[in-house]
């Protein structure tokens, strides 16, 4: 799903996220610039003379980030190389509250956290963003996995680079390109939840033609050749797989069916509303016990997440009283 966001989500509150989303208001320029020296060349002012960097710079995107994460989340050592997905952090962490919300919907309200919560990343990436956020927010411990080596390397070395990750942050080669959650859990392993940001357009073209569209709407009119539409979109794996984004996640459906009891929710992003159909045709052909769509907004830009599960009410039930009633909440 290509999820580089250039709504200056900094210019006053957004009504729209998530409530325990860390980035309701505007970005602490002082508190990020102490954590991060760095950010200074990339300040700019905007025309009502706040602070502000630009977003359409994925350069000062990834400082603005290193800051962030420094500032607000404790994570002081955070790169990943140039070219990547440059994730934005508000959006980023409004799918980890929704998927906090909706074990806490079904746990009485409460949100089960720390490390006894176990959460799978489908495509961790370079920035291994979700693992992070998750942790630093929920206590959760995480299982990464990656087919890209190089973006696998990246996140092995923000885990190494940080101390106390290492313990709750583990990350793990998908060595077969056309296997999803296949050859991914050991046996005995189980999950409280998976979660997926997943490849969203169909082709390199196509993946190309989204960048270029997204620069024309920020009003750049840049010769072709300077427009940094790899820098904004990523590489090849993190953008595009064959048949787009429904059949990638239709895939992970097929491949959740066999593991259906060692996981409570499998959820994945959905960047397009008109794919939930034929996802959701996917999942009752398939016997899912249980469906929800998420709905989730960042200031204009909406999304969503799937969340299904094969446990049955009483399988549930037991999972909850053996897996999160000793948990704090
Ligand atoms: N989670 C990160 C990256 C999302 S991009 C973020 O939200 O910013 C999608 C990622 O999935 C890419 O890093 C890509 O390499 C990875 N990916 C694609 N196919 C995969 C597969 N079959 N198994 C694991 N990872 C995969």
């Amino acid at each position: 799903m290509l999820s580089v966001s250039f709504v200056p989500i900094n210019l006053g509150k957004s009504p729209l996220m998530h409530p325990r989303n860390r980035h309701q208001d505007r970005y602490d320029f002082v508190q990020l610039l102490r954590a991060c020296p760095a950010l200074k060349p990339f300040v700019i002012r905007t025309p009502d003379q706040q602070p502000s960097i630009n977003f359409a710079d994925p350069a000062a995107v990834r400082m603005l980030n290193r800051a962030l994460l420094s500032s607000l989340y404790g994570i002081a050592s955070w790169d990943y190389p140039s070219g990547y997905l440059c994730p934005p952090i508000p959006g980023r962490a409004d799918y980890l509250h929704g998927l906090a919300d909706l074990l806490a919907d079904c746990n009485e309200g409460t949100i089960p956290r720390g490390p006894s919560i176990r959460a799978l990343d489908i495509g961790v990436g370079a920035s291994c963003i979700y693992p992070l956020l998750g942790h630093v927010d929920y206590g959760w411990r995480f299982v990464g996995t990656e087919v890209d080596p190089e973006a696998l390397a990246s996140a092995r070395a923000i885990v190494a680079a940080n101390a106390g990750l290492s313990e709750v942050i583990e990350l793990r080669q998908q060595v077969d390109p056309r296997s999803i959650l296949k050859g991914m859990l050991a046996a005995g392993e189980s999950f409280d939840l998976t979660l997926c940001n997943p490849p969203f357009h169909k082709s390199a073209a196509e993946a190309a033609q989204g960048s270029a569209r997204k620069w024309q709407n920020l009003g750049k009119s840049v010769a072709a050749k300077s427009r940094p539409t790899l820098n904004f979109g990523g590489r090849g794996s993190e953008l595009w797989c064959r048949g787009g984004e429904t059949t990638f996640v239709k895939q992970m459906i097929s491949e959740s069916v066999e593991l259906g009891a060692m996981v409570y929710w499998f959820t994945s992003l959905i960047a397009d509303r008109a794919h939930l159909s034929p996802i959701k045709q996917h999942l009752r052909a398939l016997g899912a016990q249980q469906v929800r769509t998420i709905d989730m907004a960042q200031g204009q830009k909406q999304s969503r997440f799937i969340a299904w599960s094969f446990l049955d009410v009483a399988e549930r039930a037991h999972w909850r009283r053996q897996r999160w009633s000793a948990v704090a909440p």
